[in-house]
């Protein structure tokens, strides 16, 4: 028994370089980052987080605050999955699958950083230990980005180090997404790897005509979120009648919403985020789903913890190094080698954040 004797939680709304934009979620001036900090009696320290695109993190840290905080003092921190599922149950009335899978992400992952201290063990290794190194490409958030700007990106991705390239469609005109798409798979080239990202915006018939165009002329390894996240039958059809591999993940918060994805869906390229899926216990129960089904497992957003659970894993899909820059807040931001991102192997999750830079941003809403 190690009980819990100390939370404290903080939030931090951190500005972005540039307003980046994508197909629903529109525009992104701020990310917002949630902090859980835990210490056990036997004098253990865990630190675990979440993140939003800019709204709904004050929801996050007053569930946190009011509904989950009280609820940890005195509990079993070893106990992680039991814990995990009381506070499933806890706030699942007003919450589930919203803002309590956030919420419940940032204890998680803080229980596994203390879990990983205790053993001396790194995530990668508490994940399944199946590698270190993980494959990694860079998510663009680019959708208002004129052309020039954009060919100038992916050439600033591949002169980073990265082998792939994630661009956002959805412009108003589907021509209009098709040429840059054209433009950026010739800057690519055929060694490097491309895919397309929707952000939920089109009716399925859209869906399936642009699917078509990115598998012909080209060679998309996916096309992600083409529409609403819980029409599983829409996906479904999308993927047989476009021909092309659909990826989907980051709006899908419940293991069972990934289950439907998979099963009625078909997505073949579950994109899960720790951050929004109950942390590292969401995120390898579901990965453990992907892969009963034969699926790689992909990470969305938060970098430099993905790289470590999509490294451990049986089935390692891609990690996407998102636009939102998380990692430049930790003492080790994401590390590339030879196109692979290559997991921390301190004890603990190996997210540590520096404080200094983070102060600006901290806001004590209430
Ligand atoms: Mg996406």
């Amino acid at each position: 028994m190690a009980a819990i004797v100390k939370v404290d939680f903080e939030y931090f709304r951190v500005p972005l370089e540039e307003t980046l934009v994508d197909a629903k979620h529109g525009d992104h001036t701020h990310f917002e980052l949630i902090t859980c900090a835990l210490a056990t009696a036997d004098g253990l320290e865990g630190i675990g987080y979440t993140y939003t695109g800019g709204l709904g993190g004050r929801a996050i840290l007053a569930l946190l605050r009011y509904d989950l905080g009280p609820y940890l003092l005195g509990r079993d921190a070893d106990g992680i999955e039991a814990l995990w599922n009381d506070l499933q149950w806890r706030v699942h009335y007003v919450a589930r699958g919203g803002i309590a899978s956030f919420a419940i992400s940032a204890v998680d992952i803080a229980l596994w950083d203390i879990r990983g201290r205790k053993s001396g063990l790194p995530l990668w290794k508490m994940a399944g230990g199946g590698g270190r190194t993980a494959r990694v490409y860079a998510g663009g958030i680019d959708l208002d980005f004129g052309l020039e700007k954009l060919l100038a990106n992916t050439r600033r991705y591949l002169g980073s180090g990265f082998r792939g390239v994630k661009i956002k469609v959805g412009r108003e005109r589907l021509s209009d997404d098709f040429d840059r798409a054209l433009a950026v798979r010739e800057v690519l080239g055929r060694e490097n790897v491309f895919m397309v990202d929707a952000n939920m915006v089109w009716p399925v018939d859209t869906a399936i005509k642009a699917a078509r165009f990115f598998r012909k002329e080209t060679g998309a390894l996916w096309l992600e979120e083409p529409t609403v996240p819980d029409d599983h039958q829409g996906y479904e059809r999308i993927g047989r009648e476009g021909g092309l591999a659909i990826g989907s993940g980051e709006n899908l918060h419940t293991i069972f919403e990934f289950r439907q994805a998979i099963e009625v869906g078909r997505i073949a390229y579950p994109i899960i985020d720790a951050g929004n899926i109950g942390g590292v216990t969401g995120f390898l129960k579901v990965a453990g789903l992907a892969g009963a089904h034969n699926l790689p497992a992909c990470s969305h957003g938060m970098q430099e913890l993905h790289v470590s659970l999509v490294a451990g894993v049986a089935n390692p899909g891609w990690v996407e190094a998102h636009s939102f820059p998380i990692d430049r807040y930790t003492a080790r931001p994401l590390v590339l080698e030879g196109g692979m991102g290559v997991a921390p192997d301190a004890p603990g999750t190996g997210v540590e954040f520096r404080r200094g830079l983070l102060e600006p941003y901290k806001e004590i809403p209430f």
